[in-house]
């Protein structure tokens, strides 16, 4: 994602670039295939709401930026309500067909097994950095790379699925079109099913982590029997939530909870079981979802797994300009810079291609204001955070200056509304000064 962006970004800026990608030589445990800009788990850039949303409002930062990522899962978008869900396959061969297309773009396939000493590099490496590059630069930061765990949702086959139980709506009919408002399928679970459904979770073989591994999960992909295991209830509060949905079979009946299943594909013949990710062992994991009404006999196309995540820390490595402080030449950009999830590692790409190239052509490109969510994302992890227990973060509005310094009294959806028109204006103007 990252990289695929600060190349893009670059050459647009008319600096030549040449992009590095070890696969499909060398490969990860969770990218399938050779293209750039893949997307290994959820197929979701989340909410596009920029109005009154933090990852919608860098949705709209990026495409004010002439972001490819952007602007190819646009043209990649499957019908998922109120997210922007992409055709995940397509999208990425259409990234790679405009990167390898670029006349200044050259690529080079290869893995790259040391920090390099000459030139201008952005390391790109995301969250599944090669050991041997992860090797090289814990040596020369000094300081502790994290390794950490999240793990993958399940996938599902669409025509496995019973859909005399289960039905198809978004949550609060949310979308413009019939195909927005009918984008998930909805298993309902009625309180006795819900509670012996926790009991099996609890119970489930997972496997086991080595000592100190599970410090941090990746928050916006926390395994689903950890969320079961901080309380009976937080699962209803949380991905099996039953708000803003009538269940079509039986409209009297209010679910005591729901499982929700995103289009994973655009044949919508693969579904994923929204915020499912798990670390149960496989064959626990057929046993329990087979448990949710309308999945008794489903198939799996993939079941979930978890994952490392490598990131420094950037507060105490990373200048304001995303270079290593103790090698100006380096920049790093993506999730290895401590963001979380697709668009805030493309949202970092783009500013480290751009930052990069201004250099490069002897100028100093500031980043944008604190008050704008790339501004706020940047802000964050170049100082912003506590370095001492730094941890990934995604966007949100919690890192954007208040916007009611005075004391104010709006409700949230104004305050929120209020922070994205300061932030687009104040983005406008960022770009206007280039
Ligand atoms: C299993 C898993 C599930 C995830 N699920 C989600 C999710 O559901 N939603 C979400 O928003 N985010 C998710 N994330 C986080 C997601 O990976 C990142 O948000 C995003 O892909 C990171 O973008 P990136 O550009 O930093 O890294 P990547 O997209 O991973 O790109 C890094 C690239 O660098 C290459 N590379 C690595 N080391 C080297 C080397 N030494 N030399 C040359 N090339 C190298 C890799 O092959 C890869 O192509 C998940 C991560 C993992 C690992």
């Amino acid at each position: 994602m990252a990289g695929s962006e600060a190349a893009w970004q670059a050459a647009q800026m008319g600096v030549p670039v040449v992009l590095h990608e070890m696969r499909p030589k060398v490969g990860t445990f969770a990218h399938r295939t050779g293209s750039f800009a893949e997307m290994v788990c959820s197929n979701s850039f989340r909410s596009d709401d920029d109005e009154r949303n933090a990852v919608g409002l860098l949705h709209w930062e990026m495409g004010a930026a002439n972001g490819l990522i952007m602007e190819m899962a646009r043209s990649h978008r499957l019908p998922a309500g109120g997210a922007l869900a992409v055709d995940r396959d397509p999208f990425a061969e259409a990234v790679t067909a405009r990167l390898m297309n670029h006349p200044l773009i050259s690529v080079e396939y290869g893995e790259i097994t040391e920090l390099p000493q000459d030139g201008h590099w952005i390391i790109a490496t995301g969250p599944l950095t090669s050991p041997a590059l992860a090797n090289s630069i814990r040596a020369e930061t000094g300081a502790e790379s994290l390794a950490f765990f999240d793990a993958i949702a399940p996938i599902v086959y669409a025509e496995s699925i019973d859909m005399s139980v289960a039905w198809l709506q978004s949550r609060y009919d949310k979308g413009e079109t019939e195909e927005e408002r009918t984008a998930y399928i909805n298993c309902p679970m009625d309180k006795a099913q819900y509670e012996a459904f926790i009991d099996a979770l609890l119970a489930a073989d997972k496997t086991e982590f080595h000592e100190g591994e599970t410090a941090g999960y990746f928050d916006g992909c926390l395994p689903i029997e950890v969320m079961a295991e901080r309380g009976r209830e937080t699962l209803r509060h949380g991905p099996m939530k039953p708000v803003g949905l009538t269940n079509a079979h039986k409209p009297q009946e209010k679910a005591y909870a729901v499982v929700q299943l995103r289009r994973d594909n655009k044949l919508g013949t693969l579904y994923n079981i929204v915020g499912f990710q798990t670390k149960m062992k496989y064959g626990a994991q057929t046993a329990v979802f087979k448990m949710i009404p309308g999945l008794e006999n489903a198939s799996f196309a993939r079941l979930g797994g978890i994952h490392r995540n490598t990131f420094i820390n950037s507060p105490t490595l990373l200048d304001d300009q995303m270079r290593l402080k103790t090698r100006p030449n380096i920049r790093f950009a993506g999730q290895v810079t401590g963001v979380e999830g697709y668009v805030e590692s493309a949202a970092m790409g783009l500013l480290a291609g751009r930052m990069a190239a201004a250099e490069i052509k002897g100028q100093t490109l500031p980043p944008p204001p604190p008050d704008t969510a790339m501004g706020a994302l940047i802000t964050h992890i170049t100082g912003g955070a506590e370095a001492r227990t730094f941890q990934p973060m995604n966007v949100n509005f919690g890192l954007f200056p208040p916007i009611d310094a005075k004391g104010g009294r709006r409700g949230r959806k104004d305050r929120y509304k209020a922070y994205t028109d300061r932030a687009k204006d104040r983005f406008t103007q960022w770009l206007a000064a280039q």
